[in-house]
């Protein structure tokens, strides 16, 4: 099934943007040639720390707009990209853009960009992201590099000497959707995170009491390995007061933002308002 889908997937996604009969090559030109046209884009989406009212952080999230204008989402494209490499000059383009906005914006503490294991296993990746960061004149530490866990961090040893490097570049390292693989747990143990992201599917069903547990054990899991936490897909204010409830302060999703242009996260952040949270968080 999931193969099926996944054929469906690139199927849709081949039609719409290369044609029925592409070959690896002409994705990677279309990928390149988007890029050059500016239909590649990234938005963000704010994360906030709810007890001070405040950004903290805003993830960088990647959107591509086929030549007849019609969005197509990551899920359909960044696998595609990863299966072609075409992934290599987006993720570069997609670290660099981030960069530049942090530069603009010193009202956003940090930004997280999304990497995927492809990246993290070409050789000089690292020594990119270090050239990418003094040419925008930003510290290291204000980029966060999010990681998804099924990453083989511990099966392949390029991948886990990539993070070794990140970190001792100063770069954060963000686990992603945290709780939706089968390596999360080992990669917790082995591998300090500055922050895990806990993924939006617990807190989705976080509205019945066996999920509301669920959730519940996942927090404490990360709060007690020490490493900062996130919850993803915040989008009720119900979810809001569970989850200050269950100690977690920093929260992103659909109740606060969706993701948006780099110049309405500019002006957000600027403006320096704080987050007025309503009577359910109180
Ligand atoms: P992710 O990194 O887990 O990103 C979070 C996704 O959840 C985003 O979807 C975001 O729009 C969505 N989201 C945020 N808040 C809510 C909410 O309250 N409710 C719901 N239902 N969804 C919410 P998006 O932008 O479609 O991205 C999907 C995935 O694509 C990302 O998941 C990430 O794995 C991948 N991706 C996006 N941009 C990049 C990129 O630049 N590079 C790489 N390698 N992957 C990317
Ligand atoms: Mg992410
Ligand atoms: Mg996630
Ligand atoms: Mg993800």
């Amino acid at each position: 099934l999931a193969k099926d889908s996944n054929r469906n997937c690139v199927k849709l996604f081949d039609e719409r943007l290369f044609g029925t009969n592409s070959t690896q090559d002409s994705v990677i030109e279309a990928m390149r040639s988007a890029i050059e046209q500016d239909r590649v884009s990234l938005v963000y989406q704010p994360i906030w720390d709810v007890a001070a009212g405040r950004i903290r952080a805003a993830e960088a999230l990647m959107r591509l707009s086929a030549a007849d204008g019609t969005a197509i989402s990551p899920a359909l494209f960044i696998p595609v990209a990863e299966r072609t490499g075409a992934i290599v000059d987006l993720g570069i383009w997609a670290c660099r853009q981030a960069c530049r906005q942090l530069s603009l914006t010193e009202a956003i503490p940090t930004i997280s960009v999304n990497v995927s294991a492809v990246q993290l296993r070409r050789p000089n990746f690292v020594e990119t992201v270090g050239a990418i960061l003094r040419e925008a004149k930003v510290a290291p530490h204000r980029l966060a590099i999010e990681i998804t866990e099924g990453l083989e961090i511990e099966t392949d040893s390029a991948v886990a000497e990539t993070i070794a490097a990140l970190k001792r570049l100063g770069v954060q390292i963000w686990l992603d959707d945290f709780g939706t693989g089968f390596a999360g747990l080992s990669c917790l143990s082995r591998i300090s995170f500055d922050t895990v992201k806990v993924d939006r599917l617990f807190v989705q069903a976080s509205d019945t009491p066996r999920g509301a547990k669920m959730l519940k054990d996942i927090i404490t899991l990360v709060q007690n390995s020490g490493q900062n936490i996130v919850v993803e897909g915040v989008e009720t204010g119900e979810q809001v007061a569970l989850l200050k409830q269950y100690g977690v302060g920093l929260l992103q999703g659909f109740y606060f933002n969706r993701p948006m242009s780099a110049d309405a996260l500019g002006l957000l952040a600027a403006r320096g308002d704080r987050l007025a949270l309503g009577a359910a968080v109180a």
